[in-house]
């Protein structure tokens, strides 16, 4: 039987190769650190890139009915936004299905520091100094 395919958006590709341990709250933290231990373990897990809620905004304090109000109203518009210049970049879209071998790979041949600063650049987590752009800290491998 086929593994059930695991939903991320296109923004969190990024997140998820500079998890440091922090996050919205205990839950939340450990569900993203089971999630990159999955991914690790199963590269070529099937992946389902969205713009809209996933695996990791499922334990997260800022989902309310299924959409994310992390800061405002509109957030999950902001949100979808960054998901979709994310899988822009990554030469994807919304509702693609592919491993996440594959997804790494193309990761790796972006080195498009200025596509990733106009997917990063508002969020608080780069500017409070937790991640960096193109920092080569891949931590969420194959
Ligand atoms: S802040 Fe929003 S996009 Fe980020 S994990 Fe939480 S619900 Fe999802």
């Amino acid at each position: 039987m086929l593994a059930p395919e695991i939903a991320l958006r296109g923004h969190h590709v990024l997140c998820l190769q500079q998890f440091k341990g922090l996050g919205y709250s205990p839950e939340f933290v450990a569900n993203l650190a089971e999630l990159i231990s999955r991914l690790r373990g199963q590269p070529d897990a099937a992946v389902r890139l969205a713009d809209s809620a996933d695996a990791i905004c499922a334990a997260c304090p800022h989902l309310v009915d299924g959409s994310c109000q992390d800061d405002g109203t509109d957030a999950e518009r902001r949100r979808g936004e960054q998901d979709r210049l994310a899988l822009g970049m990554l030469g994807l879209r919304p509702g693609d299905v592919v491993s996440w071998r594959e997804i790494i790979a193309r990761l790796r041949s972006m080195g498009n520091a200025a596509a990733q600063q106009a997917v990063c650049g508002e969020c608080r987590w780069l500017r409070g100094g937790h991640c960096q752009i193109n920092s080569g800290d891949r931590r969420c491998t194959p």
